[in-house]
């Protein structure tokens, strides 16, 4: 059977632009970055909607408490043991952010029990393919066994995937597939969604569950790709409740792993979950590979980047005449731009000199 070919393209971060529009904010102090998110009659409350992601060089213990200390989440990666996961979470200083990754095969239930013991309170249902029968049956499982937990879910790359984890119980669902700086799934398999596109979708469907006064409607988390502040902001204008960075985060002090030395530069390693090493390294053998593994340059404490990052997120608010994350996606007015509003969008006098 022929299949139609949808006319309409899918979007990345750099196709589109923000308009900047009339401002009456005095000062960026006065820009409010917060997010509360509301679960089971529980209110919690997030300074700056920035998440690290359950990946093995970016979020273990240290990089936890960073992201807690700095008013976001991590959440630990499943790619070890479950002792050395449980041994892990039980270093993260307050519980309410306790969070934690788990798969939907093999030992997962055994791992979400040792997690839960330890005050587990946020658990990420963490797959490469999300909008698929076993998530739902692990959501369904999480919602059975441990209804006080908030469940993060992911990840998908379509409105309709939105809906599927919505409907099954995720309070929050990770959008997109193929994105990631060290990803090649779409080289590999045929298959992703731009992050900026998967956030529109997610963010229609999630329009019209509110219409439809549905009961469990998740927040939206886009996840991949996002390389710069523009992409933050871009990402929560466009329909985002919270980015969730990995290249951004890596490399960083509070990043597991070794610094070393490279042509006099500090450097530490930065993995794709589904690259060989990584696969090598955590369960001893490899199958379909849509990863790659690089040294990024060492970026100094995570506060230190993180108060960077933020600082560009309350310019690009001021920009937009917002003072709060609701303004930003009420005022949002998004171009579509050509290639060359792209190449000149980056300091172009380097090219000059050429
Ligand atoms: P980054 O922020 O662009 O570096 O993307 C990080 C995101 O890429 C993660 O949160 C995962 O969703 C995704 N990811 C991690 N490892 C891999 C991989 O090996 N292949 C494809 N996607 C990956």
């Amino acid at each position: 059977m022929n299949k139609l070919i949808s006319k309409e393209e899918v979007l990345s971060f750099d196709d589109v632009i923000l308009v900047p529009g009339y401002s009456d904010l005095e000062s960026r102090k006065n820009i409010d970055t917060s997010i509360d998110i509301l679960y089971n009659n529980k209110k919690l409350n997030f300074k700056i909607p920035v998440i690290s992601s359950p990946m093995s060089t970016v979020t273990e213990a240290h990089m936890s408490n960073a992201m807690i200390s700095q008013g976001g989440l991590g959440i630990i990666h499943r790619y070890n043991t479950i002792e050395f996961q449980t041994k892990l979470l039980g270093y993260v200083n307050h519980r309410d952010y306790r969070a934690a990754a788990i798969g939907v095969t093999g030992d997962y239930k055994e791992r979400l029990s040792s997690l839960a013991e330890n005050d587990l309170s946020i658990v990420c249902i963490d797959v490469a393919h999300g909008d698929h029968v076993l998530v739902e049956k692990a959501i369904n499982y999480v919602r059975s066994n441990y209804s006080n937990l908030f469940i993060i879910a992911g990840n998908v790359a379509t409105g309709e995937g939105y809906k599927r984890l919505a409907a099954a119980g995720a309070h929050a669902v990770r959008t997109s597939i193929g994105s990631g700086s060290i990803c090649t799934t779409r080289i590999q398999t045929g298959h992703g969604m731009p992050t900026f596109q998967a956030i529109l979708d997610c963010m229609s469907a999630k329009t019209s569950l509110q219409k439809n006064n549905e009961k469990n409607i998740p927040y939206i988390i886009a996840d991949g790709g996002i390389k710069n502040g523009g992409d933050i902001v871009k990402s929560l204008a466009a329909g985002a409740d919270f980015v969730m960075l990995g290249s951004m985060l890596s490399g960083t002090r509070e990043t597991p792993g070794k610094i070393t030395i490279q042509d006099g530069k500090k450097m530490k390693r930065y993995n794709g979950m589904a690259s060989k090493l990584a696969q090598k390294n955590w369960k001893g053998s490899y199958n379909s590979i849509e990863g790659v593994s690089s040294y990024v340059t060492y970026k100094g404490t995570t506060s230190k980047v993180v108060n960077e990052i933020m600082s560009n997120v309350r310019s690009g608010m001021s920009y937009s005449g917002a003072s709060s994350l609701q303004e930003l996606k009420e005022n949002a007015v998004f171009r579509k731009q050509s290639n060359s509003s792209t190449i000149e969008g980056n300091a172009h006098i380097f090219n000059r000199n050429k």
